[in-house]
């Protein structure tokens, strides 16, 4: 068991189609404690429970501070220690630079940026005093080459964010025994993109995936686990790949 003993939290991880969930799912079969964080309409405790006894769902809007850091109490009164943040909370607007609003802006970046932000600071004490922690962002192959398939340049900036403010934390907290690192998805499916994508561009995007699929959750959950767990205790600050090939560099 890659992560027995270890209590893993998963924000955005309600929704079953999801790479939180799958993320989740595959943390629990590794022996991890798992909390699913997700606002109140996603029924984070409803899919906590789907991956048997002993998990816990947990209410919380990652972009409100106040709430992270209940959230945080809630799960140190029920575990008692926290070893694994997933900072998978995200969503996408299909937009052109032009035609971006300010509240355009303010709900994609507050999700992503905002929410990474405001969840490692309320994670990262306690790790501190336990001399370990993982964190694991989720960033998007949109934030390196500029537009993934669907969201726009608000949602290509909230992700290179994810990259800046995650390699500056790995930066600055590993003395204290804690990595953090991203995971780059390309194109998955799930439901942020379900039905979004025209059957016309489906042949040519797959032209432009060297392993020429659409990506699986379980490939995201993979590298998650991979990069929480021991297996990868002497990486901190990177950026995984994780895209069918879709930006060799
Ligand atoms: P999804 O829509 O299934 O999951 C997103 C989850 O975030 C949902 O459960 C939603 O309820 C939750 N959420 C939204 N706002 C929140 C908030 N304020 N507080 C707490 N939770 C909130 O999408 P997904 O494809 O599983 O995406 C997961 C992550 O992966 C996102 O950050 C997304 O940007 C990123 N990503 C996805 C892809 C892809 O192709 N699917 C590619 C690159 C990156």
């Amino acid at each position: 068991m890659l992560l027995a003993n270890r209590v893993a939290i998963v924000t955005g991880g309600a929704g079953v189609n999801g790479l939180g969930f799958c993320t989740a799912r595959m943390m629990a079969e590794q022996g991890a404690k798992i909390v699913i964080m997700d606002l109140a309409v996603a029924n984070p405790q409803q899919s906590a429970d789907l991956l048997g006894a002993g998990h816990l769902g947990v209410v919380g809007d990652v972009t409100k501070k106040d709430q992270c850091e209940a959230a945080i109490q809630q799960i140190l009164a029920k575990f008692g220690r926290i070893d694994i943040l997933v900072n998978n909370a995200g969503i996408t607007q299909p937009r052109k630079t032009v035609d971006i609003t300010d509240s355009d802006y303010d709900a994609v970046l507050d999700v992503s940026l905002r929410g990474t932000m405001h969840m490692s600071q309320a994670v990262i004490p306690v790790m501190q005093k336990q001399k370990s922690g993982s964190i694991v962002c989720i960033s998007s192959v949109s934030a390196q080459r500029g537009g993934g398939i669907l969201g726009g340049p608000h949602y290509s900036a909230a992700k290179a964010g994810v990259l800046g403010l995650a390699r500056a934390m790995a930066r600055e907290f590993g003395g204290d025994g804690i990595r953090v690192n991203c995971v780059s998805p390309g194109l998955i499916a799930t439901d942020i993109n379900k039905g979004k994508i025209p059957e016309d561009r489906r042949a040519s995007i797959l032209e432009s995936i060297p392993l020429n699929r659409i990506g699986e959750p379980a490939d995201i959950g993979g590298a998650c686990l991979f990069l929480a767990s021991d297996l990868a205790k002497y990486c901190t600050g990177i950026t995984l790949d994780v895209n069918g090939g879709m930006l060799i560099h």
